[in-house]
């Protein structure tokens, strides 16, 4: 997704983490039965070692990738979706989720740490789709230059390179337009320090997660409190 300099216009920012598919069903990556507390993510998530443990890190991505396929979309996506039908160009929609919930809504989004079914290969650069294939680690191969061992998932790993940060850093610049709206839906503000980001916004600020944060001008903790905020504020 490709976000112009800031020239003065308003923009709905949403910003999303794991704690938005928690009610489709996945697990966060962070906490209490989090993924990273039963995976190594220096195994499975490391850009410096994931060649060396191929396979591994291949196995624990289909895992993933079948949990995100028996899932389905909840009821956060679909505010989401219709915020996206009502506002269209004016709306930006950021997730640092790896799952696909707002492909399948077509939502356009910006996946600032990619998205789990779609792969890179390293070797050529090639980047494509594979939706819910169990990816083979001895056998498939990139459809571009055959490469069997340039492939993982198109998924910003510990140690890499998160290319589409500058796309954000541009969307957040909007928050500058006290028209714009920043709704932020289950991020932990660890990784990307959002909270900081809504602190200095010059707009409104919404935060939906369970429990409270400082430096939102509205909060709230789950999608019908959600839906009604945003209708109340003229917004939905
Ligand atoms: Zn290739």
């Amino acid at each position: 997704m490709f976000i112009p300099r800031y020239d003065g216009s308003e923009k709905i920012i949403i910003f999303s983490g794991a704690g938005l598919d928690i009610l489709s069903g996945l697990s966060t990556f962070r906490g209490k039965d989090s993924i990273w507390e039963k995976y190594n993510k220096d195994i499975v998530c490391n850009d410096k070692t994931w060649k060396k443990n191929f396979c591994v890190m291949h196995e624990f991505y289909n895992i993933l990738r079948n949990q995100i396929k028996s899932s389905k979309c909840n009821e956060y996506h679909y505010i989401i979706k219709k915020l996206n039908d009502k506002y269209k160009d004016t709306l930006i929609n950021i997730t640092t989720n790896i799952s696909d919930f707002f492909d399948r809504l077509k939502i356009p989004t910006m996946y600032v740490h990619g998205k789990i079914t779609k792969m890179e290969c390293t070797a050529c650069g090639n980047k494509f789709e594979i939706k819910y294939k169990n990816w083979d680690c001895e056998k498939d191969r990139c459809p571009n230059c055959n490469s069997i061992k340039g492939v993982k998932p198109d998924i910003v790993f510990f140690n890499g390179y998160a290319w589409l940060y500058t796309y954000m850093r541009r969307a957040f610049e909007y928050l500058q337009n006290p028209n714009s709206k920043l709704i932020v839906i289950g991020s932990s503000s660890i990784v990307i320090d959002i909270d900081g980001i809504a602190k200095f916004a010059n707009c409104e600020t919404f935060l939906v997660d369970k429990n409270n944060r400082k430096g939102y001008n509205n909060y709230c903790s789950n999608p019908k409190e959600l839906e009604i905020l945003l209708k109340n504020k003229g917004i939905l």
